[in-house]
């Protein structure tokens, strides 16, 4: 019973200004009360929702009844030994689990945010996509992520970006990824300028050139790893849905629509998409796109056999690139050992519960049941 109720309010860290505005109106109340409470969400972090010191009384019992404001529960925490990545698993109020990574590197702090619990894309190096798509979060769930990943690792670095590349293909999860963005860059609350929030996707062609005209200038990664179709069909399923010609048309469109450049990330299998034939192909590609092209040596995950190419090999990739005039980076090397590739936190989580290892996992254990 109780569970049907709290199903029915609203949560607060999912609203807009505007809907906290108009929440304070309909309830009689100056619309300033709406803003006054998003401040108390997004700036103040608040926990519940008797914290709104300055809130009035009738509308803070109003709010009480009618939404709720409840901090993600913390279910592990891990630090990587050799860099600063923080890696939080979150409890969600279904008794859902997802990650968030917080990473510090010289020029300041990224938080990485998943958009669903779990992805039905199919990756075949991506440790999320191995149970199919559970749910696609709220963008309350998103902003949560963030706000939460601040309550417990307060931040010094006042610029940090948002990297939308957890788990989960957030333009599917199109409405409620695109409602976050506009909340954590709300200047009310976090104000995360457009410039430092990048969304990476697998390639959904459609909702690439929707969100060329959704006039929000975030930067756009697109998940290439491969350089014909042969490849990418077999690495990423989407392609089937969307070979690269009409991929790249569309980021085309994108670029030309919004100015921006596109980043192209290409994940690194040893004896797969790693020749110099490959970086040949590729090259040719993308020759005259306002793009960077970003090498991640895949992550190996237990339940796959790929495995890195030598670093020798991925210089000599990224050299190839970059004589044929592309903008190549090969990523550093962050949190390796706290799993920090897309899933794999919440998938060993998963199994240790099942086995009942001890009192935090035992309680995941009996959600997952
Ligand atoms: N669905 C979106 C965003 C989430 S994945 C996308 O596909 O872009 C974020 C990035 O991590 C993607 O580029 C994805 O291909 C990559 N990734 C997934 N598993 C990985 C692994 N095991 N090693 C390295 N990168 C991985």
């Amino acid at each position: 019973m109780e569970r049907d109720e709290m199903q029915k309010k609203v949560d607060l860290r999912s609203c807009l200004v505007c809907d906290l505005e108009n929440m304070a109106v309909r309830a009689g109340e100056k619309k300033f009360r709406g803003r006054q409470v998003f401040q108390w969400v997004h700036r103040h972090f608040s926990e519940k929702i008797q914290d709104m010191k300055n809130v009035n009384k009738d509308f803070l019992s109003h709010l009480e009844k009618t939404a709720y404001l409840r901090p993600l529960e913390l279910l592990a925490k891990e630090s990587a030994k050799e860099d600063s990545t923080e890696k939080f698993l979150f409890g969600l109020r279904d008794g859902q689990a997802v990650e968030t990574v917080l990473m510090h590197y010289r020029y300041g702090a990224s938080i990485c945010v998943s958009t669903q619990v779990g992805c039905r894309m199919g990756c075949a190096f991506c440790a999320s996509t191995i149970g199919g798509l559970i749910k696609n979060l709220s963008a309350g769930e998103m902003a949560g992520q963030v706000i939460d990943v601040h309550r417990l690792a307060p931040l010094e670095e006042r610029a940090y970006s948002i990297v939308v590349m957890g788990s989960g293909e957030p333009l599917e999860n199109y409405h409620e990824t695109i409602k976050f963005i506009r909340i954590i860059n709300d200047p009310m609350g976090l104000g995360i300028g457009w410039r430092r929030i990048t969304v990476s996707t697998c390639g959904l062609v459609p909702a690439i050139y929707r969100l060329a005209e959704e006039q929000i200038p975030i930067n756009l990664a697109v998940s290439l790893h491969a350089s014909n179709d042969r490849m990418r069909d077999r690495l990423m399923p989407i392609n089937q849905k969307y070979p690269l010609e009409e991929l790249l048309a569309a980021c085309r469109s994108f670029i030309a629509k919004t100015g921006r450049r596109i980043t192209f990330e290409y994940v690194m299998i040893k004896g797969l998409n790693d020749s110099r034939e490959a970086a040949f192909e590729l090259a040719e590609k993308l020759r005259g796109l306002l793009c960077h092209v970003n090498l991640i040596p895949v992550n190996p995950i237990k339940e796959k056999p790929y495995q890195r190419p030598s670093l020798k090999q991925i210089d000599e990739f990224s050299s190839i690139l970059s004589d044929r005039g592309l903008e190549v980076t090969i990523r550093r090397e962050l949190g390796q050992d706290v799993e920090a590739a897309c899933g794999q936190l919440r998938s060993r989580f998963a199994d240790r519960a099942r086995m009942g290892a001890d009192r935090i996992e035992g309680k995941a254990g009996e959600k997952d049941d």
